[in-house]
């Protein structure tokens, strides 16, 4: 039996680990929140999640909220014009209904999972001289403590990473009572060009059903505006004054929210890098980084999760056919190239929507108005983001592909 060892307890650690033990692997997870810090602590994401990477999730046995947690149903876009008005507003279906599971209800109930299937919980904070002994003991070691401190240890690849600083200031806010749009359920995705993007959905929390709020603030502009707000109220009322200013069709919506809880508000920034994927540490020994440690894009499209899921597939898959052989440096190479060749994708998207949308994109975004199918291939394409390299990220390719459409 081969014993791996994983830091971070998080989407992709958790996900990996039972993955492993549900393989016969011998697993310690090392994590340094306890499962009550998880439960009873701050949201850190909206983790928004959609069907290829929900399906890594079912194919362990892991998709326990599949029938409390609101479907997400479909997409719609708008980008708000100068009089308050969308200037472009549409939406489209996607053919899996998304879901988004609160990290605070799935990573407590994931952890217990752990020790039910036979796997060791170390509640620790890892640094460098840990994983110094974790090497020396393990066959295999993996860093999935997303954006914490350890991530450092992997050297940024410069040729991947765009961005010295954050691209967006980000907040969240989980709350009940927003008024449903009307039709099926969906993203509502609004872009306010030259102030920042606003998203919103239904999810699940530790007390039901709720939706999300998601602020993308430009840095600078006047949706970065969460430095002075000091309690939770003031942060609700910060992102419905927002909403009044510049989206005022999601105001109205919002006329009887309240917050799910008053851990239920987030406010920060950070900035997207891609990192080598594998660390040597001082005596040698190579230990292999996993999801946002390696990969971390800004959530404007809303990835993280799915990324972290299907890099915990990827993984997973690798070590199943390495077998008995060393995981070595070229293996762990060899493993984050597989991942990449997906994910690089979903980079190149991400990093195209952090930019100023360029006419190939207005045009995309007004066609989608008119042509049902450019709608449905933009908000399927959240699922598969591989698929936007082929037309939406290319102008010439978008050329040619709303030519053909007749757009
Ligand atoms: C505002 C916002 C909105 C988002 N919305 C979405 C969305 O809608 N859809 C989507 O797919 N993604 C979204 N994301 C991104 C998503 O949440 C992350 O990309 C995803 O959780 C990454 O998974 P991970 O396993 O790599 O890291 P994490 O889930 O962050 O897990 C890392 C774990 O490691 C632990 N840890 C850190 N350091 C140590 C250490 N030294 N020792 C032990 N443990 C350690 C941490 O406590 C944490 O539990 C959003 C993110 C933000 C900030």
């Amino acid at each position: 039996m081969r014993g791996i060892l994983i830091v971070g307890a998080g989407q992709a650690g958790l996900h990996l680990a039972l993955g492993l033990l549900r393989n016969g692997y011998e697993v310690t997870l090392v994590s340094n929140r306890t499962p009550d810090d998880i439960r009873d602590g701050r949201v850190m994401s909206g983790q928004a999640m959609f069907a290829t990477a929900l399906g890594h999730e079912r194919a362990l046995g892991l998709d326990l909220w599949a029938g409390d947690c609101p479907p997400i149903e479909g997409m719609q876009v708008a980008v708000a014009g100068p009089g308050g008005e969308p200037v472009i507003r549409w939406d489209a279906r996607l053919d899996t209904p998304a879901r988004s599971v609160d990290q605070r209800l799935k990573m407590p109930a994931w952890m217990a999972e752990v020790e039910r299937l036979g796997g060791k919980i170390v509640i620790h904070d890892a640094t460098v001289d840990d994983l110094e002994s974790y090497a020396a003991q393990y066959d295999l070691v993996l860093v999935a403590a997303g954006k914490g401190q350890l991530a450092s240890l992997f050297e940024t690849d410069p040729e991947r990473s765009p961005y010295r600083v954050p691209q967006r200031a980000l907040a969240l806010t989980y709350v009940n009572g927003l008024t449903p749009r009307p039709g099926h359920s969906a993203v509502c995705f609004n872009i306010i060009p030259g102030v920042g993007e606003y998203f919103v959905f239904p999810a699940l929390t530790h007390t039901g059903p709720c939706e999300i709020m998601v602020f993308e603030g430009l840095p600078g502009g006047p949706m970065d505006c969460w430095s002075d707000v000091r309690t939770p109220a003031e942060h609700l009322a910060r992102g419905r004054s927002i909403l009044e200013t510049f989206l005022p069709w999601e105001a109205e919506r919002c006329d009887g929210v309240e917050l799910t809880d008053e851990n239920g508000v987030l406010a920060g920034r950070f900035t997207p890098v891609v990192r080598r994927p594998v660390a040597t540490l001082p005596s040698g020994a190579p230990v292999l980084g996993v999801a946002d440690v390696v990969v971390l894009n800004d959530p404007i499209t809303g990835q993280g999760s799915n990324n972290a899921a299907k890099c915990a597939a990827s993984y997973l898959a690798a070590i199943l056919e390495h077998g008995e052989r060393p995981f070595d440096a070229a293996w762990m190479e060899r493993t984050f190239a597989r991942y990449w060749e997906n994910a690089r994708h979903v980079t190149a998207w991400t990093n195209a929507l952090l930019a100023p949308p360029p006419p190939h994109v207005l045009r995309i975004l007004d066609a989608a108005g008119r042509f049902p199918e450019v709608a449905s291939r933009f908000v399927n394409g959240f699922d598969d983001p591989a698929d936007f390299t082929g037309w939406f990220t290319d102008p010439a390719a978008a050329e040619e592909y709303l030519t053909r459409i007749g757009g």
